[in-house]
């Protein structure tokens, strides 16, 4: 499921931070995610210190209302998407 991402020509290479995103709400970088290990859990990892420089524009779920609960299973907060 890539259908969210923007493709920017002007830009070369395939990075993962592609995927990340620059939450203005925030001030968060985030990026979504699967979690293999949980069923293909999605959910959100968030940045506090990573160069915002390049990023798309998009507000987090977090900002958005969504209903997140907070997993830390995996190394760094993930925040997983209730689907209820
Ligand atoms: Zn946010």
């Amino acid at each position: 499921m890539k259908g969210f991402m923007n493709r920017n020509s002007s830009r070369e290479g395939v990075y993962t931070d592609e995927t990340v995103h620059h939450c203005t709400t925030c001030g968060r970088c985030w990026e979504i995610t699967k979690l293999k290990s949980r069923s293909l859990t999605s959910g959100y990892f968030f940045y506090t210190d990573f160069p915002t420089y390049g990023k798309q524009k998009k507000t987090c779920g977090q900002c958005k209302g969504e209903n997140l609960v907070l997993r830390k299973n995996t190394g760094m907060p993930f925040w997983e998407i209730q689907k209820s």
